[in-house]
């Protein structure tokens, strides 16, 4: 069986001091290929540097930058970064394989009058980048790596709206059946993380339960999104590509296949969005 971390955070730098190892790590449990989504502008040079600094010829394992801006980051950002954003991608096209991470946080959007700013306002700017993402994608010919939180009554109509030839992540599915179909039906794959490792998540685990398989990947967000403590997460320690092991053993137990057609679709879904010419 072989490994994919679809979303996996690689550039912070909590994990630049014992990268090496940690990719030696990886090569061990047979996590062949890291997903690394950039959030910020500031970010965009250290995801494409990655592969660069470790390339696959000594470690095993293939580093696939991504670019993007985070919705949780608008705050200081301008039309510019925007600008940059797009040169940004097409200077470096053919070293990128998506979009992202992009997307709508509806929690955000509650806490703007925190900041001093109206709900609508933050809606206007997180539409703006959004939209502005899409657009691009679409030109590009690139799959989205798509992050919500309290946001599918508002990603969806957009994803509608603009009928990505290549699709996309929805990152850190978490959601009814219902809300899972609706994306698939517009050819997104649900990322699946550390939420199924906590049983209270149990409308998204029942719908990741009677999904398609050929819907699903799997991935850790880390340093984000810890796996829980009965899953293999350790209290203290941020998250880590490894715990794709543990985010697959338990969806393995809730899954009806076995464990090798599970591991061998997933890779296969990836290759299709990402990796096939
Ligand atoms: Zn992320």
């Amino acid at each position: 069986m072989k490994f994919t971390d679809s979303h996996c955070h690689l550039d912070d730098k909590v994990f630049t001091a014992q990268l090496p190892t940690l990719l030696t790590q990886c090569r061990q449990l047979a996590i062949n290929r890291i997903i690394i989504p950039a959030i910020l502008p500031a970010n965009f040079d250290s995801v494409l540097a990655l592969p660069k600094q470790h390339p696959k010829e000594k470690t095993q394992v293939s580093l696939y930058p991504c670019l993007g801006i985070h919705p949780w980051f608008l705050d200081k950002l301008t039309d510019i970064h925007l600008e940059q954003l797009a040169n940004k991608v097409a200077q470096t096209r053919s070293d990128i394989i998506a979009i992202g991470e992009t997307g709508l946080d509806g929690a955000i959007a509650k806490k703007a009058p925190e900041h001093g700013q109206s709900i609508e306002d933050n809606w206007a700017k997180q539409y703006q980048f959004f939209d502005f993402q899409l657009n691009l994608a679409k030109a590009e010919q690139l799959p989205v790596i798509i992050h919500h939180r309290q946001s599918h009554d508002k990603i969806v109509p957009r994803l509608k709206k603009y009928q990505l030839s290549k699709a996309g992540i929805i990152h850190g599915f978490s959601g009814s059946y219902q809300q899972a179909k609706s994306y698939l039906d517009l050819g997104f794959k649900l990322g699946i993380g550390g939420t199924i490792t906590y049983p209270r998540a149990k409308k998204t685990i029942n719908a990741i339960k009677r999904l398609p398989l050929e819907s699903l990947v799997l991935e850790t967000d880390a340093p984000s999104m810890p796996i829980s403590i009965e899953a293999g997460g350790v209290i203290g320690q941020p998250n880590s590509p490894v715990h794709i092991i543990n985010v697959f053993q338990v969806l393995s137990e809730i899954r009806a296949e076995s464990a090798e057609v599970i591991a061998t679709q997933l890779e296969k879904n990836l290759d299709d969005m990402f990796f096939s010419k």
